[in-house]
């Protein structure tokens, strides 16, 4: 590429920041919790954003009933009768032989939990310091919004690319991945893909899975007063949740090098629990959800069998449970592992973007790790056949938590990377 050019491009990013964390402020204060209607507000001022970027949008109703009739389809955990696809297009790009770069985010958000743990409120987006706070600030609005900036800079600068550089918005990416899935039954595909998630600026070529599964355990009721003549399913649960806990042991035995940065790389782990429905009574029924991770290259079936046999397992030693033993049931988000393929040249080509975008900048090191945590590239990797990695703003620590944030900065030299990156894998025509 030419120097001129991306200083050009790169120039357009810093005089565009201003206009770009107002943006994020907005998107930031749409309340887009996945299931919500906001969550289709959030996408369709997206695509008022696109449009008004100049761009050309797709922006299609998806059809809920046809991909959950879908073998493959990726999973939903929460009620959700309308969903919207988006993806744009910079107008002028793709008239020669360069390479399709995409860049995906998602719009939608996680509640916000407990809003007394906020120190305010999760969707006013308030700047403390360096830093956005706001539910979805760094997971992952900034991405999302400073892929649009690298876009528009590219677009406003008068560069013109041989290669098409693609740009969606999907939802439903915290339970499942329905908008990616449904990008790609549309027939979307490029050449190479990257999802702006909170990485701290670190390249993360890959993720490990997590399947979403319930477990019901039966017990017998009767009044408490004669407990004796009944069977607790709460108690009938607790040698379960210590075989459950063995299991995530021996799960943890050989880890993968690639993310022993993380202690548990694939946790088992129980999110809810409800039982009972008097005090004083036996509880006949006790139901667990939880999530069972997936490690890094692992058959998503060889993960299931190894928690229903764990739990078959526990039954067996137990008269009651050998006679009612607990159904496990899979259901919701159901993420298989990813990674970018191994002679791919994306992970060098981001870290060279990076390195340009952020030469004035803070002179951290930029490290490689896989994920923990399912995301969208395995389905991207998987069934597109795109080679993806992530690299985005924001400490995926905070992701999900109160207080969530994400440094300023760190969001100009995202916009800034991918501008370079497009530049680079697309050729300037
Ligand atoms: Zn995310």
């Amino acid at each position: 590429m030419t120097i001129d050019a991306l200083a050009r491009v790169l120039r357009q990013v810093d005089d565009l920041a201003g206009e770009m964390i107002a943006e994020l402020r907005t998107v930031v204060r749409i309340p887009s919790i996945s299931g919500t209607d906001d969550e289709n507000t959030g996408q369709a001022h997206m695509s008022a954003l696109f449009g008004a970027g100049g761009l050309d949008v797709d922006h299609w109703r998806i059809d809920l009933d046809e991909l959950r009739a879908q073998d493959d389809f990726p999973g939903m955990e929460v009620a959700r009768d309308e969903a919207w696809g988006l993806v744009a297009r910079l107008p002028g790009s793709g008239t020669s032989d360069g390479a399709t770069l995409m860049l995906n985010g998602h719009i939608d958000v996680v509640p916000p939990g407990d809003v007394d743990a906020w120190t305010d409120d999760p969707f006013s987006a308030i700047i403390r310091g360096d830093d956005l706070l706001g539910r979805g600030a760094c997971d992952m609005k900034a991405g999302l919004i400073a892929a649009h900036w690298a876009v528009q800079a590219i677009r406003r600068s008068g560069t013109r690319l041989r290669g098409d550089l693609l740009l969606a918005s999907v939802q439903g990416e915290e339970d499942g991945g329905l908008g990616t899935y449904a990008l790609l039954r549309r027939g979307w595909r490029a050449d190479a893909c990257v999802i702006p998630e909170p990485t701290g600026l670190d390249l993360v070529p890959g993720n490990a899975g997590a399947l979403t599964f319930r477990l019901r355990v039966r017990g017998h009721a009767t009044h408490a007063s004669r407990r004796l003549e009944g069977v607790s399913a709460i108690e009938k649960f607790w040698p379960v949740w210590r075989a459950l806990q063995q299991l995530e042991g021996r799960r943890h035995r050989d880890v993968d090098p690639a993310v022993a940065k993380f202690g548990l790389t694939h946790p088992l782990s129980i999110g809810t629990l409800h039982a009972g429905d008097w005090p004083s009574s036996v509880p006949d029924l006790l139901v667990a959800e939880g999530r069972l991770g997936v490690a890094l290259g692992e058959p998503v079936d060889d993960a299931r069998r190894e928690l229903e046999d764990a739990v078959a397992d526990a039954c067996a030693v137990d008269p009651w449970l050998r006679e009612h033993p607990v159904e496990v049931e899979w259901w919701g988000g159901q993420f298989a592992s990813g990674r970018l393929p191994e002679d791919s040249d994306l992970l060098r080509r981001v870290g060279a973007a990076h390195a340009l975008a952020s030469a004035n900048g803070s002179g951290r090191t930029q490290d490689t790790w896989i994920g923990p945590y399912g995301s969208d590239l395995r389905l991207l990797t998987g069934i597109g056949g795109i080679p993806t990695l992530q690299y985005g703003p924001g400490d995926a620590r905070l992701a999900h938590a109160p207080d969530e944030s994400v440094p300023i900065a760190d969001v100009i030299v995202t916009a800034r990377a991918l501008a370079a990156l497009a530049l680079d894998v697309c050729g300037i025509a």
